[in-house]
């Protein structure tokens, strides 16, 4: 889908078809850092040989932004790269990995015959709320924000770019995904994140926008949980509450589970 954007100095963004995925890499001298790995060894490699269009410098660093497996599961491609991530980003590979590739192979067909081959392989670097790495004399910032899209996303920042990757937090041309989200918590981590913004936040998938983007986005994630507690108090029925979606762009129904994830949360089901 139209090749790498450069969006900060040496800073760039890839979009690619399945799932409609940015990949973010920079550049530093002599070394790569690459922002999520893809599905399967197969889709990592695809990053590897369209990184020959940038550079010859090896990978040196991997930052993982979660661990949903179309972030992580192409990251033993990636070694002998140091990977980084979340604490929990650890915990959440090791519970769901394996768990849920049966269900991951059924239902996406495509990636099938391209799952058994995956070593599911954890960040080794990880840490709880912020930290930064070097990658060829350059610094990249990395922050946890609080709960929202999983109990462990991180964003990242380069200094000197206004770039911000926002990993999953954010996602432009869908609603976001809730599914092992904490649909309380993330209003207020979402909000966070927009004040990161400078020049452009790249979601973990759509096109790549800016501030107003992120400020639109937090407040339709507040009003998600606005809703869920209109519904938990008994003052609206959920069918009733679809048609006051906050993502209005989208169907109503494509609000019923992440409703109903709040819903869990607000009655403590959720951890
Ligand atoms: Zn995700």
């Amino acid at each position: 889908m139209g090749g790498w954007v450069e969006i900060g100095d040496r800073v760039f963004v890839r979009r690619y078809a399945f799932f409609d995925q940015n990949i973010g890499i920079v550049l530093g001298d002599g070394e790569t850092l690459v922002i999520d790995t893809r599905s399967t060894y197969v889709q990592a490699r695809e990053i590897l040989a369209d990184l020959r269009e940038l550079t010859a410098s090896p990978v040196t660093v991997v930052v993982d932004t979660h661990g949903h497996f179309d972030h992580v599961f192409g990251n033993r491609v990636f070694r002998p790269a140091t990977i980084w991530g979340h604490e929990g980003c650890v915990t959440f590979m090791e519970r769901t990995g394996e768990a849920r590739r049966p269900r991951i192979a059924r239902e996406e067909p495509t990636l099938a015959a391209d799952l058994p081959e995956v070593v599911i392989d954890p960040p080794d670097r990880t840490f709880a709320e912020t930290a930064h790495v070097e990658v060829g004399g350059r610094r990249v910032e990395l922050r946890h924000l609080g709960r929202g899209h999983t109990d462990h996303d991180i964003v990242i920042g380069v200094p000197g770019t206004g770039v911000l990757f926002a990993g999953d937090l954010l996602e432009n041309g869908v609603v976001p995904f809730f599914g092992d989200g904490y649909p309380l918590d993330w209003p207020e981590t979402a909000y966070r994140l927009a004040e990161l913004v400078r020049t452009v936040v790249v979601p973990g998938h759509g096109e790549h926008a800016d501030r107003a983007f992120a400020d639109e986005q937090a407040a339709a994630i507040w009003g998600l949980a606005a809703l869920a507690r209109r519904v938990g108090s008994g003052e609206l029925a959920l069918d009733d509450a679809l048609l006051e979606t906050p993502f209005p762009a989208y169907p109503p129904e494509t609000i019923r589970r992440p409703l109903q994830r709040a819903l869990a949360q607000l009655r403590g089901e959720i951890r």
